[in-house]
């Protein structure tokens, strides 16, 4: 591993100060992704800013109902938080469809939203990747993409984005805080990530320097019924193939409010706008949800060896969407 140097930021602004400062820096969070790159070569920084003991680690409810989780939360402790569990049970499920116990011990909030991609290419520095090396190719596309994209994919990259909790998120209309050289922003959650298009190096729309201080969940989503599921190859302690997030509020029969996210299929958490306008004022059935998903994932373009992807994420969130409705009627 290439030598580094580590300075401990005590608040968000010496944290951004002193990335400014050292010239190929890093923030570290729990590290259980950054550490692990740095091993392959991958990420060579040439300082860590560590961030994971700010005061960034708390979870406060605002004034205004929402919830705000600061950036240096742990998921394990996120994933128990009361309020967490209560008001946004999608949000805690993903959280512990995650790693493992250890690892959810060390990974924080923001260093989850920024984890990289795990595509085989983009980990071993011998392989073409147009994600770490910009314009050497991709091995993917034509090579072994069993996990891989089927929306939203380029030429360029065919990668997918590997946070569960992300994808609670974006169901979830929740905002990314963060604070910059600019000063303080928010974006939302379902539009943090990015597609790949021409520029894959580029995960999401983070500025340069910028620090994620929290996440905000509304007060709009608190309390509605939601849920999470997730398709994988072991029963823990791996990857999404296909996951979705549900946000349902039925009133009368018919669909008040959907939140549908799915995990795994894109280079970013893949919010199904055209299944949710589908849903909204129709009925909460389940030839409905079936029809409002097919809607969304016709615009599915699978690879040579990932096509199986499609039909399972139809019937994740169908099933996800025909379970929460009994519990979503008002
Ligand atoms: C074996 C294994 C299995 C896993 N399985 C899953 C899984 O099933 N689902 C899943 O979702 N995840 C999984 N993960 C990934 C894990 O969730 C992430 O490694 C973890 O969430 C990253 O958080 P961290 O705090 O350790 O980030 P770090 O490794 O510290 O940092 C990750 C990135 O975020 C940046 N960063 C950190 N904090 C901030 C901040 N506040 N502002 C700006 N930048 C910041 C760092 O510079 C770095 O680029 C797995 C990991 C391993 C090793
Ligand atoms: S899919 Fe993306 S991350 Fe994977 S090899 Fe291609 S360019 Fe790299």
């Amino acid at each position: 591993m290439k030598p580094f140097g580590y300075v401990r930021a005590a608040s968000v602004e010496e944290a951004t100060e002193a990335f400014a400062a050292h010239p190929g820096a890093r923030y570290l969070g729990g590290g259980t992704n950054l550490v692990d790159l740095m091993k392959l070569g991958v990420e060579r920084p040439a300082v860590l800013v560590d961030v994971s003991r700010l005061p960034l680690d708390v979870v406060e409810e605002l004034p205004d109902g929402s919830l705000r989780v600061g950036a240096a939360v742990r998921n394990s402790d996120l994933a128990a938080h009361p309020m967490a569990r209560d008001r946004y049970p999608a949000l805690s499920q993903a959280l512990l469809a995650g790693a493992s116990g250890q690892l959810r011990n060390a990974a924080t909030t923001g260093g989850n939203l920024l984890q990289r991609t795990r595509c085989p290419y983009f980990q071993d520095v011998s392989k073409p990747c147009n994600k770490r090396e910009p314009g050497s190719g991709c091995g993917a596309r034509d090579g072994v993409h069993r996990d891989h994209a089927v929306l939203g994919h380029s030429e360029r990259c065919v990668a997918t984005h590997p946070s569960d909790m992300a994808v609670a998120l974006a169901a979830l209309d929740a905002r990314v805080e963060l604070y910059g050289e600019q000063g303080a922003r928010s974006v939302p959650a379902a539009a943090f990530h990015r597609l790949p298009g021409q520029h894959p190096e580029r995960d999401t729309e983070i500025r340069p320097g910028e620090l994620i201080t929290s996440v905000v969940l509304p007060a709009a989503t608190a309390g509605l019924p939601s849920a999470y599921r997730k398709a994988r190859d072991r029963a823990s302690y791996a990857f999404a193939l296909a996951s979705v997030a549900v946000v349902l509020r039925v009133s009368d029969g018919v669909v008040a409010h959907a939140g549908i996210a799915f995990g795994a299929l894109a280079h970013r958490p893949w919010r199904a706008q055209r299944a949710e306008e589908a849903l909204l004022g129709g009925p909460a059935t389940p030839d409905a949800f079936a029809r409002a998903v097919d809607l969304e994932l016709a615009a599915a373009e699978p690879l040579r060896d990932n096509g199986y992807k499609v039909p399972l994420a139809r019937n994740i969130a169908v099933d996800v969407l025909t379970r929460l409705a009994p519990a979503a009627a008002t």
